[in-house]
């Protein structure tokens, strides 16, 4: 067999065209993919529908040589994924041994009962490779037709991810002519793409043709990524020189979300933080205890949300609330000074403010306090509540990693 090149993907599912589920399974077979040297040329989605799904197989077959499918191989009566490709590759469906040995033993150390439709499962067509569930009842099939190969995987996502990491990844990797794309991507905060792009203009003329740049902006923060399929030894070179001209405003020099850089860096320096946080109500807490090892780091936080629990449980002075308003530098920094030495903790961070427009401005400040230093600011942010609180947390995350490597 030649050296698979170009791929796509084909999902199903109508939850998928009208937006009750969102295409998540794409996005996460592309990134695998992508190291292998793969070129992703589409991606469609259709509905649970025969016609539907040969038209998209049909047509996105004229142009990929690997195609990945998933979606519409459940029990259920909507799910019509595998007596199609069955029919569609000219096989019929036989009894998998293993895969039913496998279900029954699924279902009966759960103590659940074993309908028909369950073992169904096990009925594979003798044109396909079973790719065993480990994890689930569906298995995956692998067909090759035509000098092109098909993967039709579960829906659910990590009984695709796990059969995609465990079976596919390893049996594609030799058929790939691992013409090794690099990446690079470095993470930004505090300018917007159109001004970076400004800076870069020198650099991106100078860059060679198969070095491309690509802009991610998200909320508050752009990411860069250089993408060559050269050696990595000149693709460092230019992400070296990108580092410095964007020094400034450089968060990371990988794809890594912040309170993952966060919590690295406080592991590295063995220290601790606590927040106090009142508009964002938990959600930094949240993203940090998302995190394994989170205990080591994050000491604990509260929400004092209402202006009596600033002052009852966090031990605000009630006069600075008097004289300053509750959303107020005093008020931010008491919270953090107060936060830090109620937790013992080596650094605390505070973040109160209005998220949503009502009889003031949209503001918020940001406080942050060290055994040495009390420091904070203020931001205004102009959208939804919603994407206010991202882009607050954002800033807050950049502002506290600025703070910490100070010391
Ligand atoms: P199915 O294999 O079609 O029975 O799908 C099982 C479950 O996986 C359903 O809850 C789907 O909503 C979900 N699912 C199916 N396709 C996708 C996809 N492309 N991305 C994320 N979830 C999906
Ligand atoms: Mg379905």
């Amino acid at each position: 067999m030649k050296k698979l090149n170009k791929c796509a993907i084909l999902t199903i599912g109508d939850e998928l065209l009208i937006g009750q589920t969102i295409d998540t399974n794409s996005a996460w077979i592309a990134q695998q993919l992508n190291p292998l040297g793969l070129e992703m040329i589409q991606r469609i989605a259709v509905g649970d529908s025969k016609s539907a799904i040969r038209d998209g197989l049909n047509y996105i077959r004229q142009s990929a040589d690997l195609i990945f499918i998933t979606g519409g191989l459940g029990p259920t009566s909507d799910d019509i994924t595998k007596p199609f490709l069955c029919e569609y590759f000219g096989g019929k469906l036989v009894c998998n041994e293993a895969v039913l040995e496998h279900v029954r033993h699924y279902f009966e150390s759960r103590k659940r009962v074993i309908l028909e439709s369950n073992l169904r499962q096990a009925w594979v067509p003798d044109c396909c490779e079973v790719l065993f569930n480990q994890v689930g009842t569906a298995p995956g099939m692998w067909f090759e037709n035509n000098g092109q190969i098909f993967i039709s995987l579960p829906g659910v996502p990590f009984e695709m991810q796990h059969i995609v990491g465990e079976i596919v990844l390893p049996k594609l990797k030799p058929l790939c002519g691992l013409q090794n794309i690099q990446h690079r991507t470095i993470i930004t905060c505090g300018e917007g793409e159109s001004f970076i792009a400004e800076r870069l203009k020198t650099f991106e003329k100078e860059l060679p043709r198969h070095i491309k740049l690509a802009y991610l902006p998200q909320l508050n923060l752009v990411k860069l990524r250089l993408s060559s399929s050269n050696d990595h030894e000149e693709i460092d070179r230019y992400f070296q020189k990108l580092q410095q001209i964007l020094a400034h405003i450089l968060v990371a020099t990988e794809d890594i979300e912040l309170e993952r850089l966060l919590s690295r860096i406080l592991t590295e320096r063995n220290q601790t933080l606590s927040i106090a946080e009142s508009c964002t109500g938990g959600h930094l807490a949240a993203k940090l205890t998302s995190l394994k090892g989170a205990s080591s780091i994050f000491k604990g936080g509260m929400v004092p949300y209402s202006i009596e629990s600033k002052i009852n449980v966090l031990g605000v002075p009630e006069v600075l609330i008097e004289q300053h308003s509750v959303v107020s530098q005093e008020v931010v920094e008491s919270m953090a000074f107060r936060c830090r030495s109620l937790y013992k903790t080596d650094y605390a961070i505070a973040i109160s403010g209005y998220l949503e427009k009502g009889d003031h401005d949209n503001e918020v400040w940001i406080g942050l306090s060290s055994s040495t230093m009390l420091e904070s600011f203020k931001i205004h942010v102009r959208f939804d509540r919603a994407r206010n609180t991202i882009v607050t947390l954002t800033v807050a995350m950049d502002a506290l990693r600025k703070f910490i490597i100070k010391h």
